[in-house]
């Protein structure tokens, strides 16, 4: 079978197969990779997940954009290697349920996207032949998530640094402990001397022979599975099946995604085109508003800096993916955020509701949703519940609609704000139990280009 193309959203760059996107990262023209054609399930394809394990999920939804590029037991061993934990769905009241996206190896939906972009990275660069070295700075959760997705992995290296002292002991060990492929260094400054460090390595062609790559976060190998979770949660509530005439009830769901820089909620964008019934998106995003006064007004304003607020991995000013949801809308938006094209508003508003949500209120919602439903929910979850409960009560919506809100962090990962608002201390997902004994493999570097190359030669 051909292959399946993908564009470059600034429109300026080549058509390329899945695994050019997957290891180019970005277009040459600073662009977002997308599919030319959105495949898209019947019916009866989407009925058969219910009898299938999150992984057959996984394979079937992925399949699809890599035709022509895998065979299909090869995929199948990457799916079933990749997602071996489970996604609880839990339930809130009437048919008002929480997807935790937070039982994987560094307990956040992260881990979903990552460990698949790892298999698939590691899986074209063994068939050329090839190695790659991952470079990755991190203030802390980026690093463990990416080390511990591609941790084992046989033809693929990682070097995370991570500015001295400047990280939870927690951060720290869940990368320091793995060993094996991952390597991991302690650097004398700041995470903005972290990036430059990774930076300059990137552009130096001394080094051009140690294949360096930075599985970044716009890739579209990490959008690609979040599609799944999606059609697994609707294949496990959706209504059991009726004999034909029977009742007139219809059988679609509300998400609503706690969102940042778009990649999560893009997911469920791209598996609603692919015929998923989705009634309507919930984008719920913290302070940062840029995107519920881009909808309402039409006006898109990038927020510099981005607001800090407790749920700190959605403090974006301008969300990354958002290229990709105005190129699905119709429109076309640079790497800056500028529109050369306007995409359809109002089918926009038509399909997706968003809504900002205060810290006093975030934690507000942690009390409530505990108090009342018994869903325990750190600040991103609560973020994304906040908005469901806003949606249903200004659209009036039913006892009998399904709605499900993403949990996309464990709330042991926060304990401060758990324990100051609900006065008790989250017990740690078996994930990240038991980290403080064991060993830690790190390197200290100063803050210094010429070392760390040589670092980088000595050791590669
Ligand atoms: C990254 C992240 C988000 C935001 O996801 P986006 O894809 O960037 O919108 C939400 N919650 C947590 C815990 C995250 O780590």
């Amino acid at each position: 079978m051909e292959a399946l193309k993908y564009y470059s959203t600034n429109l300026n760059a080549e058509e390329v197969t899945f695994s050019e996107a997957l290891l180019k990262g970005l277009a040459p023209d600073k662009g977002l990779f997308m599919p030319i054609e959105i495949p898209t399930f019947t019916n009866e394809e989407i009925k058969s997940f219910t009898q299938k394990e999150y992984y057959e999920i996984a394979f079937e939804v992925i399949k699809k954009f890599l035709v022509g590029q895998i065979n299909d037991k090869e995929l199948l061993a990457l799916v079933k290697d990749a997602y071996n934990f489970d996604v609880p769905l839990e339930k809130g009241f009437d048919n008002k349920y929480v997807m935790r996206l937070d039982q994987g190896p560094t307990a956040s939906f992260k881990d979903f996207a990552a460990r698949m972009m790892g298999r698939l990275m590691n899986y074209y660069i063994k068939k050329e032949n090839r190695k790659l070295l991952i470079l990755t700075a991190t203030s802390g959760d980026t690093g463990s998530a990416i080390a511990n997705a591609f941790y084992g992995l046989d033809n693929i290296k990682v070097l995370v640094l991570f500015p001295d002292g400047e990280v939870t002991d927690r951060q720290r060990k869940q990368m320091t402990t793995l060993g094996k492929n991952i390597q991991v260094i302690s650097l004398k400054g700041k995470f903005d001397d972290c990036q430059a460090l990774v930076k300059e390595a990137f552009s130096d062609p001394d080094l051009d022979y140690l294949n360096l790559s930075s599985a970044n976060s716009i890739n579209i190998g990490r959008l690609i599975p979040q599609i799944v979770y999606y059609f697994y949660s609707f294949s496990r509530l959706r209504k059991p099946a009726r004999p034909a005439g029977g009742g007139d009830e219809s059988d679609d769901v509300v998400f609503s995604v706690p969102s940042g820089n778009f990649g999560d909620m893009m997911g469920g964008v791209l598996a609603k085109k692919m015929g998923l019934p989705i009634k309507k998106f919930v984008i719920s995003v913290n302070e940062n508003d840029e995107f519920p006064v881009f909808l309402k007004t039409g006006k898109y304003n990038k927020i510099e800096p981005s607001k800090n607020c407790l749920s700190s991995a959605m403090n974006v000013g301008h969300p990354s993916n958002l290229a990709r949801l105005v190129a699905l809308y119709g429109g076309v938006m640079n790497e800056k955020g500028e529109i050369s094209k306007e995409p359809d508003m109002d089918l926009m508003r038509e399909e997706i509701y968003s809504i900002s949500v205060t810290d006093q209120v975030t934690k507000e919602t942690i009390k409530e949703a505990y108090e009342e439903h018994n869903l325990l929910l750190e600040p991103h979850g609560s973020v994304g519940w906040k908005g469901l409960m806003e949606f249903c009560k200004e659209y009036n919506i039913g006892k009998d609609q399904l709605c499900i809100s993403l949990e996309t962090a464990h709330p042991a990962k926060f304990p401060d704000e758990i324990i100051e608002i609900l006065k008790f201390d989250p017990k740690l997902p078996a994930s990240l139990e038991g980290l403080e004994n064991k060993e830690e493999f790190f390197d200290n570097l100063d803050n210094d280009y010429s070392k760390f190359k040589n670092y980088l030669k000595n050791n590669y």
